[in-house]
């Protein structure tokens, strides 16, 4: 048995995460942190009775206390680099969720957990179709290299553009180069209306709407024809069963590994 904890266990995709390893035979969920709910029972989250654990504020705490194999991170861009560092630092594997933290940042976690000798993983994006976008959008940039991004998403998500269209955009630079589209000279008329760019010409579109859950397409635009690759997550659950993958393979890891694609693919 795996013995896992969750943080951000009272938000919107750590309920779910919590829920997922309660209901998984081969995990054993022995805490979670929130900072809110402090005390609560966990079951109280996932409408499972009394379990008998309560929600610790502090993520320290609980790693110092119950000592799991495997700590999930879905909390906020301003938390999750610390958090991960600290799961380093206490021997606790890290599978991480959570977006926003910037290339540095994911390089001196993967750093320190090849100096630690302790596996992990930061995944942009765990449902398996999403990675199937990437890997077929990278592929069509090989002959389409005209692409933009769109990516949309709840109004309630807390950075833009997603760390799956980053993903995207890095992995489609990495296949075809640097590539200029459209008019050098084109200007825009109201800030920002032609998305942002990344170094690498590939340019993404955030919008936010409540009644989204997360959805992206990739299109790409040739001699008279366009390629339109989309994914959609309908409901939370689609991020589940790449949670449960990730927790089983950190566990033969000797490094934190960035993107859920470096465990299914390669
Ligand atoms: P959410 O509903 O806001 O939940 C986050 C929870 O974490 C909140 O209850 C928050 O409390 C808590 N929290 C924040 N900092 C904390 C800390 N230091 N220690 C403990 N708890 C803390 O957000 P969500 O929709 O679940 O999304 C969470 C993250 O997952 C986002 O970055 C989102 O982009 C990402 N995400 C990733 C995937 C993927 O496949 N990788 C899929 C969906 C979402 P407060 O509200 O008090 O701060």
């Amino acid at each position: 048995m795996l013995r896992v904890v969750v943080a951000g266990a009272y938000g919107r995709m750590g309920r779910e995460v919590v829920k997922a390893i309660w209901n998984t035979d081969d995990l054993e969920l022995v805490g979670a942190a929130d900072s809110k709910r402090e005390g609560v029972d966990i079951g109280s989250l996932i409408e499972a009775g009394n379990t008998g654990m309560v929600i610790d504020k502090d993520i320290e705490e609980l790693l110092v206390r119950v000592r799991p194999d495997v700590a999930v991170d879905f909390t906020a861009p301003q938390a999750v680099y610390h958090n991960t560092i600290t799961c380093l630092n206490h021997g606790v594997r890290p599978v991480v969720g959570t977006t926003g933290m910037n290339p540095g940042q994911i390089q001196e976690i993967i750093d320190l957990s090849r100096k630690l000798g302790i596996g992990g993983l930061v995944a942009p994006n765990f449902a398996i179709g999403a990675l199937l976008m990437i890997k077929f959008a990278t592929e069509a940039a090989r002959h389409l290299p005209h692409v933009e991004i769109i990516e949309l998403h709840h109004d309630q998500k807390l950075d833009a553009p997603s760390g799956t269209a980053i993903k995207t955009a890095e992995a489609i630079i990495e296949q075809r180069g640097d590539f200029q589209q459209g008019l050098a000279t084109e200007t825009e008329n109201i800030a920002g209306v032609r998305g942002g760019k990344l170094s690498g010409g590939v340019r993404i579109h955030s919008v936010r709407l409540p009644g989204l859950v997360a959805h992206q397409e990739v299109v790409f635009g040739g001699l008279g024809q366009t390629l339109t690759i989309r994914h959609d997550s309908i409901t939370r659950e689609s991020f589940m069963p790449g949670v449960l993958l990730g927790i089983r393979k950190v566990i033969h890891l000797e490094r934190v590994v960035y993107g859920l694609d470096k465990l299914l693919f390669d």
